[in-house]
């Protein structure tokens, strides 16, 4: 009999996060402040706690994850490897696809691997309050849910559009005490200048991030600090548990390793969950394809340059090495909200740089046209981002018929698109068009990295 589920035990959770950047072939390029120099720790220390700096900054390769964290985990942790029979089935595959359900945590993502991470390093650290943006309310619902478990208040910057079109998520956090107000917001220097400038402005994530971090840094009592969702070294490390769970899972029923490997990219971080463990395999020596999705409109890793670039639009943040369509980049309104930013996680942006990942990208039909076929055979209705893994699992899948080759193929069903219907309702009403990305339009936005400092080129040339 095949096994549709494979479940650990309780006690069979992971104990130890795994770090990448122990094991990189090339050096991880550090932060750069304004004036073109590495910055070091305590230039941080604002708007992140000391613990999580040192995180950010470690080159250890197995980090502990304290107990006080694994038994808020085990709510949903760990969490199903399941196996997506009805799909090989409708496919004629003879490929054997597994997929890591993140969407059985109670806000319905992966997000709150880290978010729970960072508010108990937060409250260990005597802090109080949480700032943070969101976009489309996934992970400013994920860090509600986690100030509520651990004690912390959370406050949430919502890009103005979304506060307005998608009620529920905002429900969500305030359901899970969170606080969230539009952004552009009054409550803020960054926030009034731009509405005083443009008072109908939809807002944009930079400008939420410039709120955000601006909240935290002048709360003079000192105990507010900023949390960030994706992106960061800490972050993904924290998301290695869905990985390394994975790994396990795969041994527990005599499954080899997996040939393909793939997740949806937004900021990088539900990728490098599941990826990170096994790209450790394949710097050892191991055979392993690993596919970075991420939707044609916002295609930072395809197109876009390794370079030194903002995290924000306001250029709050320090430079970091990374693929970047460039800070000032609004992409095209896609449903796959998490999927519009215009960077990528350092750490995915150096192993793509160094031949360990082959990133792809998909026009948003192709990818609604992949959850739908997924709705017909597996049944459940994914998030609009997860749909970008979904159609290179497919594409996968049939390659794998068609040189008949029984390949395993993994991927992370990074989450539910029970919030997201508004996506499928255009698609349904054929209301939905691929928003590509013009390369005029791509030459025009990073032409600014021309006078900017550029991280290390070189790289070893093994993959
Ligand atoms: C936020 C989000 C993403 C994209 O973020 P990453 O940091 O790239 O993982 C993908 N899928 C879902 C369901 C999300 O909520």
């Amino acid at each position: 009999m095949i096994s549709r589920k494979i479940l650990l035990k309780d006690e069979d959770i992971p104990r130890q996060w795994y770090n990448l950047a122990a094991d990189l072939p090339t050096p991880m390029d550090p932060p750069l402040g304004p004036d073109g120099k590495p910055i070091g720790p305590e230039m941080l220390a604002p708007v992140f706690p000391m613990n999580l700096i040192e995180q950010e900054v470690s080159q250890q390769r197995w980090i502990d994850i304290p107990e006080e964290i694994l038994d808020i985990l085990y709510r949903w942790r760990p969490a199903p490897l399941r196996r997506a029979v009805y799909l090989e089935r409708f496919l004629k595959t003879p490929a054997k696809i597994y997929y890591k359900d993140e969407s059985t945590s109670p806000p319905g993502s992966h997000k709150p691997n880290t978010a729970v991470a960072q508010a108990w390093y937060n409250k260990q650290f005597g802090i109080k309050r949480l700032t943070t943006e969101t976009g489309a309310g996934q992970w400013g619902s994920a860090l509600s849910f986690a100030c509520k478990l651990i004690g912390l208040e959370c406050k949430v910057f919502m890009v103005r559009i979304s506060f307005d079109q998608k009620p529920f998520r905002k429900i969500m956090m305030q359901v899970w005490g969170g606080k969230c107000i539009a952004s552009p917001s009054n409550e803020t220097n960054a926030g009034r200048e731009i509405l005083q400038k443009m008072p109908d402005t939809p807002g944009s994530l930079g400008i939420a991030i410039s709120e955000a971090i601006e909240a935290a840094v002048t709360d003079s009592s000192g105990k507010t600090r900023y949390s960030l969702g994706s992106v960061l070294n800490h972050v993904l490390l924290h998301q290695t548990i869905i990985g390394l769970e994975a790994k396990k899972q795969l041994q527990m029923i005599g499954e080899k390793l997996p040939d393909i490997i793939i997740g949806c990219a937004g900021g990088g971080s539900n990728f490098a969950g599941i990826s990170f463990p096994f790209v450790y395999d394949k710097i050892n020596g191991k055979k392993i394809e690993i596919y970075p999705v991420e939707p044609a409109a916002c295609p930072s890793l395809t197109k876009g340059p390794f370079v030194y670039d903002h995290g924000d639009t306001a250029k709050m943040t320090p430079l970091l090495p990374m693929h970047s369509l460039g800070h000032d980049f609004v992409p095209q309104p896609i449903h796959a909200g998490g999927l519009r930013y215009h960077g990528m996680a350092p750490l995915v942006s150096r192993a793509v740089h160094e031949g360990l990942l082959t990133p792809k990208a998909y026009p948003q039909l192709q990818c609604y046209e992949a959850a739908m076929t997924w709705v017909g055979t597996e049944g459940t209705i994914c998030a609009p981002e997860t749909s970008h893994a979904i159609a290179c699992v497919i594409e996968e899948a049939v390659k794998a018929r068609e040189e008949g080759k029984e390949k395993v193929i993994l991927f992370n069903y990074s989450g539910h698109g029970l919030m997201d219907l508004s996506g499928y309702d255009s698609y349904l009403s054929g209301k939905l068009t691929n928003l590509e990305l013009p390369q005029d339009e791509i030459d025009r936005m990073t032409a600014i990295f021309a006078s900017m400092p550029k991280p290390n080129q070189g790289k070893t040339g093994k993959w």
